[in-house]
């Protein structure tokens, strides 16, 4: 492995996201599921940001294969890129705790399922996916090689681009006006204060 303090940051970033959704994927399991909207390019979509988030940074740290592509960063770089993790790290979880039982990895609702208004999703709609895309700049600068660092940018806007749209039109045609009236008063990744 390529023992450097920024590698090891990036793992225990990984690590932590990890066991945030191994935490709340254990609490939200017998949550029966109503509506599914899970398909092949759903699924794929998971599998792509795995790849980009897990895949590409494990071959980066424990082989020599990605060694062609790296580069060096200033040396403040990667110290954001530390400060933009625990960012990341602290939004994904509270995402999660405030989602609670309604949580689910791909396209679901579930039995009783509540629309949440609060917490971090009072003014914006999609906080995970906005912790999810801080992750991935955190990984740009931690890890100084193109195609392990800037992969998991990549695949994370491929599932924000095709996932918003889909998951918004399930959201509607579960809450009706709802949901509407909160997208009105909301940002998707930014928050909307008037
Ligand atoms: N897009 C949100 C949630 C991602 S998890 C975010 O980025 O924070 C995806 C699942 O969460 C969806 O399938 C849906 O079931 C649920 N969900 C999304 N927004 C929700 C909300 N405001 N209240 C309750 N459930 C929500």
């Amino acid at each position: 492995m390529r023992i450097q303090a920024w590698n090891l940051v990036f793992l225990i970033g990984v690590i932590v996201y990890v066991s945030i959704r191994g935490v709340f994927g254990g609490r939200t399991k017998g949550n029966e599921k109503v509506v599914s909207r899970v398909d092949m390019r759903d699924r794929a979509l998971v599998a792509v940001v795995f790849l980009g988030n897990v895949i590409l940074p494990a071959l980066y740290l424990f082989t020599p294969l990605l060694g062609f592509a790296d580069y060096r960063l200033p040396a403040f770089i990667p110290w954001c890129g530390a400060v933009v993790m625990v960012i990341a790290l602290w939004l994904f979880w509270r995402a999660h705790v405030d989602l609670g039982l309604n949580w689910s990895i791909t396209l679901e609702m579930r039995k009783g399922h509540e629309l949440i208004v609060h917490g971090v999703y009072r003014r914006i709609r999609h906080p995970m996916y906005a912790a999810i895309f801080l992750f991935a700049v955190a990984q740009a600068l931690l890890l100084q090689n193109w195609l392990a660092g800037w992969a998991g940018f990549v695949t994370v806007a491929i599932l924000y681009l095709v996932r918003t749209p889909r998951e918004e039109k399930m959201m509607c045609e579960f809450f009706g006006d709802q949901y509407r009236d909160y997208m009105q008063r909301t940002g998707r990744l930014w928050p909307r204060f008037f």
